[in-house]
């Protein structure tokens, strides 16, 4: 930076005012040899006029001359460092033109006071006296200019032309100087209007450079702004990214809340895909796990499609299109021993279906417990590209989640089928069947409900196990018990193990209309079940007794036993057919007793 920019703006316009007064003191000089020229050519005139008495008056003159020349050549010399000297010269002038003036009479004594004026002026202009208040000083100058004129011009015009010709010549050329004087000012007026100008322009060369540096500024503070954009957007991305992880273990702990507390697992099924479609970023979760237990046929089926849909079929209809996909499903899960994933948008064509609930991105996941896989977990997005490692890492996490809960559930199913079930067939034991069976005679009482009972024996069984072994016997009554059990949990009864092959079957808010078709359908299924042993075909037929309260069997005490005396009638009678409980059919039987003795 150059020294300019040190300087404070009144240092430089005094530097300048400096400068203009050396380059303005040739003028100067001028003005002030021509009034001494002046003054010398005046005096010598009175001189020449005048008598000797004059003498101290030209002593004075001669004072006045020589302080002037001193003034010019010692004081412009010396003004800076020896300005008592100065000082010394400019009073001694001042007192020569007083007595000047005084001995003149009052006419020069006027012109003298002028001289004076300029005079005080002059010792201001090279401070030898300063004037802290420059208008004094202008208007001193002004006013000095104005005494002039009225001195030399108005005055002389007041005595009519009466001066003589030395004298006027002497008064003008005194006015050329004022005027001369004045111009001189002017000038240096002039010079300082510049030097401002100048000052000015360094201004503003100093308010450009720093207008560029402030845009330097402005420029790096933009970077920085935009530097600070891409922060915030990178926060919020972060900021995102925890949401959404938070979203996530918010998610795995309710799943995880349902598998500790529900041990139903149709309503945790409900419940975890209901909390997957909740947490919003999915469209459609389907969740289907294996039949639980051996005696169960169906796998648990649970489907949900988000009901934001802007798609032709109704979130209910491809939910249903979703459950009944759920065997095929899997089937394929068990065929694709892995996870899969589709991004693009194109569903493979088990799940197209999904394309109209406008799922994008699909996730298949198996569901694994320690025997293997036991379900699927399907997850479908709107988004393409939505299953980021992230996100797998979650719902990977939860389909394990969901393994646990299908374990602890088999658990928690094993240990209630120990007390409950019968170990070989899966079906209910004779103790829990009564249970339940107690609990239907209750509410046909308290609702005048209808009940309906049949039991069954396997005929001729010993032979079987004689024959073909006792494990191949023991695969008969599973076989018998299979077929018995599908039918009966279709139509909502239960069914028990009664005795060695033995079965009962028991159907609430049921009459014996109702019961006879069931039971004829399963008499066919097990007449026409093809068993081998050893590639010999094995034919297994069955007896079976039929009743219903009240129609049948006014006593809801004696319905066992009616429905076991009818089974009774059947062996008597042959063998392999259904007998419907009568009075006639128990007095036949019990006219029979030492033929065969009821179990119940
Ligand atoms: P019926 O036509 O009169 O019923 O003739 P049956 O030979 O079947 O006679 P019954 O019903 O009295 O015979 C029952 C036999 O079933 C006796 C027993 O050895 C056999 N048994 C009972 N429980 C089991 C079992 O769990 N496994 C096997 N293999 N046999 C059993
Ligand atoms: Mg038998
Ligand atoms: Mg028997």
């Amino acid at each position: 930076m150059s020294d300019k920019e040190n300087v404070t703006k009144e240092e430089y316009l005094q530097q300048n005012i400096e400068k203009s007064r050396f380059k303005y003191s040739k003028r100067r000089s001028f003005t002030h040899a021509s009034i001494a020229v002046l003054i010398t050519g005046y005096a010598a005139y009175l001189i020449f006029i005048h008598s000797m008495e004059h003498v101290f008056s030209y002593i004075f003159l001669g004072v006045l001359i020589f302080s002037h020349i001193a003034d010019e050549f010692i004081g412009r010399k010396n003004y800076n460092n020896n300005k008592k000297l100065l000082i010394a010269c400019k009073v001694g002038l001042m007192a020569s033109v007083m007595l000047f003036g005084a001995t003149f009479g009052l006419h020069s004594a006027a012109g003298m006071i002028c001289m004076a004026v300029y005079v005080l002026y002059y010792l201001e202009y090279i401070e030898c006296i300063e004037f802290t208040n420059t208008e004094v000083r202008d208007g001193a100058a002004v006013a000095m200019a104005a005494i002039f004129a009225g001195c030399y011009i108005i005055i002389p015009l007041l005595l009519r032309f009466k001066l003589p010709i030395i004298e006027t010549t002497i008064f003008v050329g005194i006015i050329c100087i004022a005027f001369y004087s004045l111009i001189h000012r002017l000038y240096y007026y002039m010079d300082r209007y510049v030097s401002h100008i100048t000052y000015l322009n360094r201004e503003n060369l100093e308010l450009e450079s720093n207008n560029t540096s402030l845009n330097e500024q402005s420029h790096k503070i933009k970077e920085v702004i935009d530097l600070l954009g891409v922060q915030k957007i990178e926060l919020s991305k972060a900021n995102e990214t925890i949401n959404k992880q938070n979203a996530g273990m918010a998610l795995h702990n309710k799943i995880l809340g349902f598998v500790s507390a529900e041990v139903d697992m149709v309503k945790f099924s409900e419940k975890v895909v209901e909390a997957l479609i909740e947490s919003g970023d999915l469209k459609a979760v389907g969740m289907f796990i294996d039949a639980l237990m051996r005696c169960e046929v169906n796998p648990l089926i649970c489907s949900r499609i988000s009901n934001k849909t802007r798609n032709r079929k109704s979130s209910k209809e491809l939910e249903e299109i979703f459950n009944s996909k759920a065997e095929d499903i899997l089937k394929e899960v068990h065929y694709f021993d892995d996870n899969y994933i589709t991004d693009n948008g194109t569903l493979p064509e088990l799940y197209k279906f999904l394309q109209d609930a406008g799922v994008k991105s699909l996730l298949r996941i198996q569901i694994l417990t320690e025997g293997g896989m036991c379900g699927a977990l399907i997850l479908g997005s709107e988004k393409a590209d939505f299953f980021t490692e992230e996100s797998k890492q979650l719902y990977y996490s939860i389909a394990t989640q969901i393994g646990i809960a299908v374990r602890n559930a088999n658990m928690y199913a094993t240990m209630e089928n120990l007390a409950t079930r019968d170990g070989l067939t899966g079906i209910y034991n004779r103790r829990h069947f009564n249970k339940l069976f107690s609990d239907y005679v209750t509410d046909a009482i308290e609702n005048k409900a209808p009940l309906a009972v049949a039991l069954f024996d396997i005929d001729k069984f010993k032979n079987v196990n004689d024959t073909y072994g006792h494990s191949f016997g023991d695969m008969v009554i599973v076989s018998v018990a299979q077929t018995a059990n599908r039918e009966v949990n279709k139509h909502g009864g239960i069914l028990g193990r009664y005795g060695g092959e033995e079965f009962m079957m028991a159907f609430y808010d049921m009459d014996v209309e109702g019961i006879m078709p069931i039971v004829k359908k399963i008499h066919e299924d097990i007449k026409s079940t093809e068993l081998t042993h050893n590639g010999e075909i094995v034919k297994i037929n069955v007896s079976i007794g039929v009743t219903a309260y009240p129609s049948i069997c006014a006593k809801t005490e004696d319905l066992l036993n009616h429905a076991d005396w009818a089974m009774y009638y059947s062996k008597l009678h042959g063998r392999g057919r259904i007998t419907v409980d009568s009075d006639e059919v128990i007095a036949d039987s019990i006219g029979n007793t030492e033929k065969y003795k009821p179990q119940g």
